[in-house]
């Protein structure tokens, strides 16, 4: 015969396992309803452990979580758990590169969940009241523990870190060079893509929460950093890297030629600088791509980006190339610059040379080799050199850190330096990054130097990879349903201001698209069986788990269907074993 049976394991289970994590989320029918309409939906597949989602995504936001209470309509609930796990969901849902999109199990068949639009979506609609309301909260759960941090560098890293740091006790002091917070996402980013009110209200929030911060202040010229030690306990490094990468070639000091990190600083601190009617970027990341569009902005009319590799290489988003070209930027793929010429030492021109590319090299990109015989000339005005990112070494070196052979600052598993309780994190240790994964190193910095200075009894940073989900059977989505497709601004009308260029989703394109969702992992704020299902034979034990009253279960078999989590079996046994609580 048969037996319906619970397997504690998955029952109210979440793949987050992170000592003292608490999920925000309440148990909400609505969301229960719906990861039991996709369970059905896409014929009752296994769970993940993880959702590969959030196993992609550096800081392991519950996407599946977020994307679920979206479809059911509960956008609140939705702020608050990205909320709970980062402090800049609205900045993230507008800049992030979206690694999370690039495992999506919809992936496999081109249109993986558009969830960095999800995301945006629920950021705009919390304001006022909800976020108040949920910075209330974290303000009110704080217990100071009588000790202090300085945090140098007021990026996406040192914010963040400020930020955990400060939720787990800590007075914390954010010391920062510019005249203003935000690290490049204010010194970096343009507006068009980052709109300045978003960034500082997210930056507003957090220094709510009772953090300082000292702006202006350079620590190793301002500020020696022997005079941090006298009133913190530890020092966190987030100075990131702000020197631009040298172009060494003929004419590169020409007047016309600028370094793009500076260019763009100028721009977003309100200054416009001069852009000749012809302009050539050399590079292809973010900062090539930014810059080209800034000086479209400024009035460059021929814009183009020299970069050495293939399109597909460019470390730049697709979508930022895409959008570039929209706005008349002529990329020109596998072309390396070898001099720039000038006249009465003005530029007036770029002679570059056709690459082909070779085997792969230590980067696991195909090595560019010069065609020869193959240069030619381009006319310009301006060049503004995007070739990499460096610290300010010097700083590095007076701090007496040691650093890979790369430059970077070397860091041992905790994210101390080679200097004791001088940890570090962010871009100036992994090298030119993202945010997100900025905001994770933040994270795991917070972690750390609470555990190194208060011990085991301090709660650790665990975070999730999709590395561990190499071995696990991934779902198979048992239809393909079409991606969302997002818009832009028309080009030839957005060229000419600094307003934000992606149209946000509409509440209707919301609700079709988080319904793709298959909600692919465990999760612990679940009472589906009970919320869709009410029979009589489910019980809540004592832990909260569901157990089966075998007397009152009629081995029906549909609360199995019903489990998001894959918690209920029907299985064949002896007569005798199928009688009272399971
Ligand atoms: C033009 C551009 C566009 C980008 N676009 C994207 C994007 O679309 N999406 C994305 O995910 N990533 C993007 N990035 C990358 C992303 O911005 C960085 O990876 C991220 O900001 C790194 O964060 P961080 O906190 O480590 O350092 P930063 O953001 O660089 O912050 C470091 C801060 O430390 C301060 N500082 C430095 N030295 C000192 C000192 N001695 N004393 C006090 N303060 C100091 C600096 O002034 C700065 O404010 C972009 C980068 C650039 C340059
Ligand atoms: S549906 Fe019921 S048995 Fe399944 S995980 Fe949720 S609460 Fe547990
Ligand atoms: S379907 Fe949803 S839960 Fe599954 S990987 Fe994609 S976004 Fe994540
Ligand atoms: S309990 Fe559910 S919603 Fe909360 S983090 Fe875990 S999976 Fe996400």
């Amino acid at each position: 015969m048969k037996d319906v049976r619970v397997n504690p394991f998955k029952c109210k289970a979440c793949w987050n396992s992170e000592p003292g994590f608490r999920c925000v989320v309440p148990n909400a029918a609505l969301y229960d309803i719906f990861r039991s309409q996709q369970k059905i939906r896409s014929g009752g597949s296994r769970k993940m452990p993880i959702p590969p989602c959030v196993a992609a995504c550096p800081a392991n936001i519950c996407v599946q979580g977020y994307v679920g209470l979206t479809a059911a309509g509960l956008y609140d609930q939705a702020y608050r758990l990205i909320r709970s796990r980062v402090p800049f969901p609205h900045t993230l849902s507008l800049v992030c590169p979206q690694p999370c999109e690039g495992h999506c199990i919809h992936v496999n068949n081109g249109q993986p969940i558009a969830i960095n639009a999800l995301k945006r979506f629920v950021a705009e609609r919390a304001v006022g009241r909800i976020r108040r309301k949920f910075l209330d909260e974290l303000k009110s759960s704080i217990v100071g523990n009588g000790m202090s941090i300085a945090v140098v560098g007021a990026g996406p890293a040192g914010l963040t870190a400020a930020h955990d740091l400060r939720l787990r006790g800590y007075s914390v002091t954010v010391y920062e060079a510019l005249e203003n917070p935000g690290g490049m996402l204010y010194a970096g980013i343009p507006a068009f893509r980052l709109p300045r009110s978003v960034l500082d209200q997210e930056i507003k929030e957090i220094l709510e929460l009772g953090i300082e911060l000292k702006t202006g202040v350079r620590i190793g010229q301002d500020i020696p950093v022997e005079e941090l030690w006298k009133g913190h306990s530890a020092i966190f490094l987030a100075a990131g890297a702000h020197h631009g990468g040298m172009l060494k070639i003929p004419g590169a000091e020409a007047e016309g030629v600028m370094d793009a990190l500076k260019f763009l600083r100028e721009v977003n601190r309100g200054g416009r600088p001069r852009v000749g009617p012809r302009v050539a970027v050399i590079g292809g990341g973010d900062s090539a791509l930014d810059a080209a569009r800034v000086a479209r902005r400024l009035g460059a009319e021929e814009v183009s980006l020299c970069y050495r590799r293939s399109r597909i290489e460019m470390p730049a988003h697709p979508d930022q190339v895409e959008q570039a070209e929209a706005e008349g930027i002529e990329i020109i793929e596998q072309a390396a610059p070898i001099r720039f010429l000038t006249q009465n030492e003005r530029l007036i021109s770029l002679e570059s040379v056709r690459m082909e590319l070779g085997a792969l090299d230590g980067s696991g990109r195909r090595r560019p080799i010069p065609i020869p015989d193959s240069n030619f000339t381009v006319g310009i005005d301006t060049a503004l050199v995007a070739i990499g990112q460096r610290p300010d070494s010097r700083f590095l070196k007076d701090l007496g850190l040691i650093l890979d052979h790369r430059g970077w600052v070397e860091v041992g598993g905790l994210g101390m330096t080679s200097v004791e309780r001088l940890f570090a994190g962010g871009d100036l240790v992994s090298g030119p990054s993202t945010v997100i994964e900025a905001i994770a190193a933040g994270k795991r910095a917070a972690g750390a130097i609470d555990r190194y200075l208060r011990g085991e009894t301090a709660k650790a940073a665990t975070f999730h990879t999709p590395h561990e989900l190499k071995n696990v059977e991934r779902y198979k989505p048992s239809h393909v349903s079409e991606r969302v497709k997002t818009a832009q601004r028309d080009p030839s009308k957005r060229v000419s201001d600094f307003h934000l260029v992606d149209l946000g989703l509409t509440e209707m394109q919301v609700q079709a698209e988080a319904r793709r969702c298959l909600v692919c992992g465990l999760c612990a704020n679940c009472n589906a069986c009970v919320d869709t299902f009410a029979c009589p034979a489910l019980l809540v034990s004592e832990t909260g788990k569901i157990v089966i009253d075998g007397v009152l279960c009629n081995e029906c078999g549909i609360c199995a269907q019903l489990c998001p989590n894959d918690a209920i079996e029907v299985i064949e046994v002896e007569r005798e074993e199928a009688v009272g609580a399971r």
